[in-house]
């Protein structure tokens, strides 16, 4: 199973990875973008691909 991680002191809360996740793994709680299901991480990487920030490690 994937582990999916966002690095806090590097997130600008752009949210993309919540926009692009084919398999939901984020949602957007109290405005902040959270791992909520990083069961369900396909490693498709798009989350990490789309983030402006570099703030998503994905470790398939
Ligand atoms: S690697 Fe793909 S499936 Fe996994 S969290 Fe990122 S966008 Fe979602």
């Amino acid at each position: 199973m994937a582990t999916v991680e966002i690095d806090r002191d590097v997130c600008e809360n752009s949210q993309n990875c919540e926009a692009i996740c084919p398999a939901d793994v984020f949602a957007i709680r109290d405005g902040v973008v959270e791992v909520v299901r990083p069961s369900e991480c396909t490693a498709c990487f798009l989350c990490v691909e789309n983030c402006p920030s570099g703030a998503i490690d994905v470790d398939a």
